[in-house]
């Protein structure tokens, strides 16, 4: 019993984190005996909550008959418990009394705005990720919604691809432990703890490969790209124990994904063992017929059935002709069933049948008397742990006794750019903007307020001569609305005159100008580079902004993020990232016959993990356990990292692999490991990694997940370009 005792515990601390569902194949087994072809479709239709009709009760137009009659699966965009409330009222009124299952694109914060997922990937914090992603959930709980479509896990490696903002950047290995934290904070690890929400892993797949950024673009990519590049994160979350997923709007080489069938039912449902149900994206199903697969909508549905979407979000083609498909014999009802099936088991998951209303009724009542504070207290810390020093020339942290400070540009009163895309039911007069932040912790400074520039057109306005400031701080970049979906763009220069201004200002000031880069993917901004004593990339923080930023330029927080996404010098350089393969030729940087170009260079602006600290770190060349391991073994190195400067600080040590010799290319280098350490000045931490085939091992081209022996080179650093190596070999079992 000891032993028992001692495998318990073992196992106790080895277990996922993962969301513990009971078996409830009994249950659906029994109401699905009980459902007409009209009831079974009507759980795989999903309808917006009509936003435009403020009245106080629901008509027609939000489908109440069709909810009566038991005809719909779900309602999103509902955003109070009021109204969740009437629409489950009316779904208890139909026949079988099957709850709605109510969801909403809560991406990064509900009514507490985190920062966007793009600048929280920059944290390199998964605690702080999972944490956030938790108190998220709280709140949309509170709201009586059930589901967030959220975490989106798009790889991207395009910046001029809007959406890019919504995820964790470019690096695959990176990408899946983001996705991981997410899942596992929304989703908890008990939906009967009303804390949480049920998450959706989207765009299923590869829609951050859209050809030339543009939003909804075709994905014309090799399957050995997809396979090792857009789908880990996907993987991981179904690892994770992800409820849903949601397709993707783009086709991928010559199949809509919403009809993808060897993704949906081979990959997804068959090979990966996923148990949960698939909504299209908006309007997805009957987007097929646009993509010119399906001749109609009809036949669109038809596809969608048949590939193995499970639930139509709003394009009405489930609703308008899918019973008839059924009934016509073009779609077997084995399918529907199936479908059904899946949406009910996460029904009961959930609770909803026990609790059709299930929401978390504390946070509610928190949330009535006023905003919680224990929830901005995470916006904050996360805010400040998301920010990138990109240059610092011995200007920041900014002192307290720092007497007179300019601050200047419109992004640093605003508030509402500050909450970024997605942001929920988040309030524009509940922000913290950089200049109330800047205030608050340093009461003793006299800081004035420049506008510079006019927030709409760019134009510039009259700057006064600066004599009198000792410190000067700019911001500068895109609004909030310009990162986002349909928001790709040709040209990710930070605008012209917003550029010329932070010359002006170095110019006429010859004081320190410490600039603020707002904006929500990497920017191009090397005109003002030269005069910019300090740059921070401060992204959309949410909430706390103001806060976050102001901690971080008074030293309050020592800035730790790195940059999760290559950030270009020319966004010719586009679609740029770092675990790019080798050419034929020996490496050369800037040689256009090696490979690159011959009017710019192939160098990034800011490489991928890049970011400073106010102190500085040594990181120690990495030291193998051993020369050889056998396939299979744990493979561990290690290395240590001493804090070689001032201030207290965090770093983040990046591990990366070559896999020197493979049977079919492979990344030049590519990242297997983060361990992040906070050391005081002088103190030295020894760091251990330990490497499985998982982070070894890659697809043949038989589309096998293989090891081979050879030999692998590994690095240790602070950024994808810093870095020291050292070599191991895998030899056969
Ligand atoms: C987006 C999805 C989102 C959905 C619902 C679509 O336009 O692509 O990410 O979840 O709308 O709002």
């Amino acid at each position: 019993s000891l032993l028992c005792a001692i495998i318990l515990g073992i196992m106790a601390t080895t277990l996922p984190a993962q969301t513990v569902k009971k078996d409830y194949t009994h249950q659906v087994d029994s109401v699905l005996k009980l459902m007409t072809v009209e009831e079974k479709v009507g759980q795989m239709i999903q309808y917006s909550n009509n936003k435009l009709l403020t009245g106080p009760s629901l008509d027609s137009r939000n489908h109440t008959e069709e909810i009566k009659r038991g005809e719909v699966g779900s309602i999103f965009n509902i955003l109070t418990v009021e109204r969740a409330k009437q629409y489950q009222d009316l779904a208890m009124q139909s026949r079988l009394r099957i709850p709605l299952i109510f969801g909403l694109d809560v991406v990064h914060g509900m009514r507490t705005i985190f920062p966007i997922p793009m600048a929280e990937a920059a944290s390199f914090n998964l605690e702080l990720i999972k944490k956030t992603a938790s108190v998220a959930a709280a709140e949309t709980s509170a709201h009586g919604i059930h589901w967030t479509f959220a975490p989106m896990v798009d790889i991207s490696r395009d910046a001029r691809w809007g959406r890019s903002m919504e995820g964790a950047g470019e690096d695959p290995w990176y990408g899946s432990q983001v996705a991981k934290a997410r899942v596992e904070g929304f989703q908890g690890t008990d939906y009967n703890d009303r804390n949480t929400v049920l998450a959706c892993a989207k765009h299923f797949a590869a829609y951050g490969a859209a050809v030339a950024g543009k939003d909804y673009a075709e994905a014309d990519i090799s399957e050995h790209t997809l396979l090792q590049v857009y789908l880990p994160p996907f993987r991981a979350a179904v690892e994770a124990g992800v409820g849903t997923f949601m397709n993707a709007f783009n086709e991928i080489n010559g199949i809509p994904a919403t009809a993808h069938k060897p993704l949906l039912r081979d990959i997804l449902k068959g090979e990966w063992g996923f148990k949960g149900f698939v909504v299209s994206d908006w309007g997805s199903v009957g987007e097929i017929a646009k993509h010119r697969m399906a001749k109609d909508n009809e036949d669109a549905g038809r596809l969608a059935a048949i590939a193995g979407c499970d639930m139509d979000m709003h394009s009405m083609t489930y609703a308008r002709h899918l019973v008839n498909l059924v009934k016509q014999g073009a779609v077997d009802i084995t399918l529907i069933d199936d479908a059904v099936k899946r949406i009910l088991t996460v029904k009961f998951e959930l609770g909803l049948f026990d609790d059709p209303y299930r929401y978390n009724y504390r946070e509610k009542e928190i949330e009535n008397k006023k905003v919680n504070a224990a929830h901005r207290k995470v916006a904050r810390e996360a805010g400040a742990g998301s920010v990138v020093l990109l240059k610092n020339q011995n200007v920041l942290p900014v002192t307290s006794t720092a007497g007179k400070i300019a601050v200047v540009g419109p992004l640093n009163k605003a508030k509402k750019d500050m909450l970024g895309n997605w942001s929920a039911i988040g309030k524009a007069e509940e922000v913290i903007s950089v200049f109330d932040g800047l205030k608050a912790a340093l009461p003793k400074a006299k800081i004035t307020y420049i506008e510079g520039y006019d927030l709409e057109t760019n134009e510039l306005k009259p700057l006064p001569d600066f004599s009198e400031y000792d410190v000067i701080i700019v911001s500068v970049g895109e609004r909030a609305m310009e990162s986002g979906e349909a928001k790709s763009k040709v040209d990710i220069n930070i605008n012209a005159n917003q550029q010329l201004m932070v010359k002006q200002i170095k110019e006429k000031a010859g004081k320190p100008v410490i600039t603020l880069v707002m904006g929500g993917r990497p920017l191009i901004f090397s005109d003002m580079e030269p005069y910019a004593d300090a740059i921070l990339m401060t992204w959309w923080l949410g909430t706390e902004a103001g806060n976050s930023i102001a901690d971080v330029l008074t030293g309050k927080y020592n800035p730790s993020g790195k940059l999760p996404m290559t950030f270009p010098r020319h966004v010719g350089q586009c679609p740029l990232y770092y675990n790019h393969k080798s050419t034929g030729r020996a490496w050369a940087p800037n040689n256009p016959w090696v490979s690159g170009y011959m009017d710019e260079s192939v160098k990034p602006a800011y490489v991928f993990g890049y970011g400073l600290s106010y102190t500085t770190f040594e990181i120690a060349a990495p030291v193998m356990s051993k020369k050889e391991y056998k396939a299979g073994e744990p493979v561990v190195l290690t290395t240590s990292v001493t804090n070689t400067g001032q201030y207290t600080g965090k770093e983040t040590v990046q591990l990366y692999l070559q896999d020197v010799v493979s049977s079919v290319t492979r990344p030049v280098i590519e990242l297997c490991g983060i361990r992040q350490v906070e050391l005081a000045p002088g103190e030295t931490r020894k760091i251990e990694f330990t490497l499985s085939e998982q982070e070894l091992g890659f697809f043949n081209s038989d589309k096998q997940f293989v090891t081979e022996p050879g030999d692998f080179k590994l690095f240790v650093g602070s950024s994808s370009d810093n870095l020291k190596a050292t070599e191991f070999e895998l030899i056969k079992k």
